[in-house]
């Protein structure tokens, strides 16, 4: 089946297929008279608007849109019960996260109402929450258990993910992520409650194979560094790949041990050090910048994303979509909030939201580009200029978005 796609503004893609990295982060390549030709949902090839190509079955009119390939998020909390609209409320009314907690409220709330929750349901909240992202430009994403806690239902979240890669028409690579807080009844012996991670939790999601990485909260009053380190190196002997959340609230050194174990990603870094820096560098580990959560909770002290830059090193953006600290669906507001916050051009941002998440994801082969070979994962923008997805903020241009060449949302 071969779809050739036309009528379309502008085609905008990251230059490079595979990364985005140095003076490459910088420009987008821009075709403004050419049509993209689709074969069995891949891209073949991009032509001139007047160059006839043989054995088209089907003319799609992109109605004069941007295509960009597909936003690839990638680090979401997609899976939870219950929402926190009420401590949001209280939040802005300057009520402090210990009192909220003490109140009830915070993570160990979300993880109450994931424990209650059956699996039906979790699926069902989840299945909104993914098409209210997909109808904002996102095609593929990563997502993470971490509101169960407990053996059971950290793999009662896993299987939701699961279920979501089988039924969802999009791209998602799972996560556990077990140490995301210690759970109120490990409040006073939080040794235990690392050995449970390690010994029957990591062990007990490995044998059933529903997690590509594993994550942590590596932050003070959280797990600290060795204890990280301890859960990290038992995920990595068992053959996870690893994410961190590091340096998000305190310099602790997340960003160090990131580049030292050779994690994948390290995400937030709103305080990560120059030797954080410099370590993933070395390591090649990818810089994941999550500045809807620094916005949402009302700080001005954002990630030093043109420090990244400045240093060569790999930078991607995602929503960290979960119920507390960064609810929403947007990655076009997360790109924007890139460029007015941390400073990056448009270019930047979205080759940060496209290329180098799929970097991170292992899937620069697949998505986040368009390069003949890749599959046909767009979004069509309703907008003069891509340059638009930023300007025009807080509006969502999307018109349309494809995955493997089908359409997979389209605005009525
Ligand atoms: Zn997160």
């Amino acid at each position: 089946m071969r779809i050739r796609l036309t009528n379309i503004r502008e085609i905008v893609t990251p230059v490079c297929p595979d990364l985005a990295v140095g003076d490459n982060m910088n420009h987008l390549t821009v075709y403004t008279d050419s049509d993209i030709i689709l074969s069995d949902g891949m891209i073949e090839s991009i032509v001139h608007r007047n160059q006839s190509h043989p054995d088209v079955d089907q003319v799609v009119d992109a109605e004069n849109s941007v295509v960009l390939p597909a936003f690839v998020d990638s680090h979401t909390h997609l899976v939870f019960g219950g929402t926190r609209e009420d401590e949001f409320n209280l939040r802005i009314q300057g009520k402090k996260y210990m009192e909220i907690a003490a109140m009830g409220g915070g993570i160990n709330s979300t993880v109450r109402a994931t424990r209650m929750e059956d699996e039906e349901t979790l699926f069902e909240q989840a299945v909104r929450n993914l098409r209210d992202m997909v109808a904002h430009g996102t095609a593929t994403f990563e997502t993470k258990s971490g509101y169960g806690l407990d053996t059971e239902t950290e793999l009662k979240q896993l299987r939701v993910i699961k279920r979501l890669q089988d039924t969802q028409p999009v791209g998602i690579k799972a996560t556990f992520l077990g140490a995301h807080e210690i759970p109120t009844e490990f409040r006073n012996r939080k040794e235990d409650y690392i050995k449970l991670v390690c010994n029957e939790m990591l062990p007990a999601v490995k044998e059933q194979g529903i997690a590509e990485y594993c994550d942590i909260f590596c932050e003070t009053g959280v797990f600290n560094i060795d204890e990280s380190r301890t859960i990290l190196r038992k995920a990595k002997d068992l053959g996870f790949k690893l994410r961190i959340h590091a340096d998000e609230l305190t310099p602790l050194g997340g960003g160090e041990l990131a580049g030292e174990l050779g994690a994948v990603s390290a995400d937030h870094l709103v305080h990560v050090s120059g030797t954080g820096i410099d370590k993933m560098i070395q390591a090649g580990v990818v810089f994941n910048m999550l500045p809807g959560t620094t916005f949402f909770l009302m700080s001005d002290h954002f990630a030093p994303a043109l420090d990244i830059l400045a240093a060569n090193g790999i930078l991607a953006l995602s929503t960290d979509f979960n119920p507390g600290s960064s609810y929403t669906h947007s990655m076009p507001m997360i790109i924007t909030l890139a460029c007015l916050k941390m400073g990056l051009t448009i270019e930047q941002g979205i080759n940060a939201a496209t290329i180098n998440g799929a970097y991170s994801l292992g899937l620069q082969d697949v998505t986040g580009s368009i390069h003949p070979g890749k599959q046909a994962d767009l979004t069509f923008l309703d907008a003069p200029s891509y340059k638009f997805l930023v300007y025009n903020f807080g509006v969502n241009r999307v018109r349309a978005v494809m995955k493997k060449g089908k359409f997979i949302f389209q605005k009525s």
